[in-house]
């Protein structure tokens, strides 16, 4: 699967989302936390530049780093971005530009993700 999100663009996030049992699906093992981040690992050893890990109390790997200098760009806490040092879609630090659509509003400060 990482490979093959890097064929299509290394740019395409990945999110790997840790499964808890709930409703009618509570016989269902949740994932461990060795294998999720094996995964997050996995992706960033493919050449994808945005993996992410979800529903798991680990800030580092929730953040979005830059890809040629590694400075953290944006510090999330689960659905919320605790800080956003982008500069106009550019990393502050190499200048290098960041794929997405970024707001520059709200930066520094905690804010609620926008979801649809
Ligand atoms: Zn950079």
């Amino acid at each position: 699967m990482a490979l093959f999100l890097k064929d299509v663009g290394p740019e395409i996030p990945w999110h790997l989302s840790a499964f808890f049992p709930a409703y009618q699906m509570l016989e269902a093992e949740p994932t461990d936390r060795k294998t999720l981040l094996r995964a997050w690992e996995i992706g960033k050893a493919a050449g994808l530049r945005y993996v992410y890990c979800g529903n798991l109390p680990d800030i580092a790997r929730e953040d979005t780093y830059c890809y040629r200098c590694g400075k953290t760009l944006i510090q999330r806490m689960g659905f919320y971005v605790a800080f956003n040092w982008l500069d106009h879609g550019h990393c502050p630090s190499c200048q290098t530009a960041i794929e997405g659509v970024w707001d520059n509003k709200n930066r520094s400060v905690v804010t609620e993700v926008q979801t649809r």
